[in-house]
């Protein structure tokens, strides 16, 4: 049957996909792959197809197409970032985060800004160009302090890119941080739909006082990240298509992307952790969707699955955040359950990445990697 036939056909009202051959649901869902690749966008229906119906053949067709465009921009070099965990007080209260507020078994710890900055230094000797400074929402760390800590780093390590992670703030307290030498920072929207983001945080929570501050970041020039869990509770194929309808209009620099995963202290303990499949089919299609995006191959994907960070490679990802905090305060930065690297020191993670990736024909590059258009 002509291609064109084929479509109109399935664009019927009334044919559910149940109804449709295993075989024919394949067809249509190369082609949507293929139109996303030709049109980097879809149709709202045409996502919601695709999320609900994928199959193994299709996700290795899309990460085929995925991992081809990051090799043309990228060759097989990976960027790496250093994450330091500076703090894990929280005045929020998120229901899936294990560092909520109410978790009174989460024990709390704070690192100095010397602390901080000697983190910074061990990165800097293993190789890390980048710096990512990511807590809680611990308003202990001013807007003033974060700003003079961001010029510390900046001095001593003027060929390195600061990026910020440290929750929702004020415009002023956004632009004052940019203007001490902030180059990026990451805000997972967490769910483009304000009912789901009502079920995934307390009423003090705003979905669009989050949705306010991407756009503050982007207005004030940082590089800016948003992302989603991949089976958060309540997540519907609707939802994740709003997603992707989001980032494609919102086009982030960075996509933080990963699989929900549950933490035992949290009131979403028993929930089911999120589909490691589908991360990796998310993930290729967001590298076809927006070809220039910085992705990472998130830690919750390599806590799903031992070999997750090096799959996210070859489905498309291209950046990798392994750990660069105090190995005495790792196990206490626990967002979910079975947190990978919460053991090892700095130097062995970075070792680790090396080889990891060399396994799979990648290597780590030693390059700030900011984002590019070309
Ligand atoms: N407080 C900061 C940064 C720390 S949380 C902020 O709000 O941005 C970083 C990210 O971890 C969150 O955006 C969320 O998407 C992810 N995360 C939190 N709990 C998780 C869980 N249980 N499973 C998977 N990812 C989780």
């Amino acid at each position: 049957m002509p291609m064109g036939r084929l479509s109109s056909f399935f664009s019927l009202p009334g044919i559910s996909a149940g109804k449709k051959g295993a075989v024919m649901i394949q067809e249509e869902n190369k082609q949507l792959i293929d139109k996303l690749h030709a049109q980097h966008s879809l149709t709202k229906p045409d996502w919601i197809t695709l999320i609900s119906n994928f199959t193994d053949d299709d996700r290795a067709y899309a990460a085929d197409i995925a991992r081809e465009i990051a090799q043309s921009k990228f060759g097989n070099r990976v960027f790496i970032r250093g994450i330091v965990e500076f703090s894990n007080y929280c005045k929020n209260d998120c229901l899936y985060c294990g560092i909520r507020r109410s978790n009174g078994r989460a024990q709390r710890y704070r690192l100095t800004d010397d602390e901080i900055l000697s983190c910074c230094a061990e990165g800097y000797e293993i190789g890390y160009r980048t710096f990512v400074l990511q807590s809680g929402e611990d308003m202990t760390y001013t807007a003033d302090r974060i700003a003079a800590l961001v010029r510390r780093i900046k001095a001593d390590f003027p060929d390195c890119a600061v990026t910020l992670s440290l929750g929702e703030r004020e415009y002023d307290e956004l632009k004052q941080m940019k203007e001490a030498g902030a180059d990026r920072y990451l805000l997972r929207h967490e769910t483009a739909n304000q009912q789901h983001y009502e079920l995934l945080h307390p009423a003090a929570m705003s979905f669009s006082h989050r949705m306010r501050c991407l756009h503050d970041l982007k207005a004030l020039g940082y590089q800016t990240g948003a992302g989603m869990m991949i089976g958060a509770p309540y997540q519907t194929a609707e939802h994740l298509a709003e997603d992707m309808l989001f980032l494609r209009e919102f086009e982030p620099h960075m996509i933080g992307m990963g699989p929900f995963l549950p933490h035992q202290d949290t009131p979403f303990a028993k929930e089911p952790k999120g589909s490691y499949e589908l991360t990796l089919f998310l993930l290729s299609l967001c590298r076809i969707m927006l070809p220039n995006v910085l992705l990472p191959a998130t830690t919750a994907l390599g806590t799903i699955h031992p070999l997750g960070r090096e799959q996210g490679i070859l489905a498309g990802a291209n950046v990798i955040m392994p750990n660069l905090s105090p190995t005495a305060v790792r196990k206490k930065y626990m967002l979910y359950d079975n947190k990978i690297c919460t053991e090892d020191r700095s130097a062995d993670c970075r070792f680790c990445l090396h080889q990891r990736m060399k396994a799979i024909g990648y290597e780590i590059t030693v390059a700030r990697g900011d984002y590019s258009d070309d």
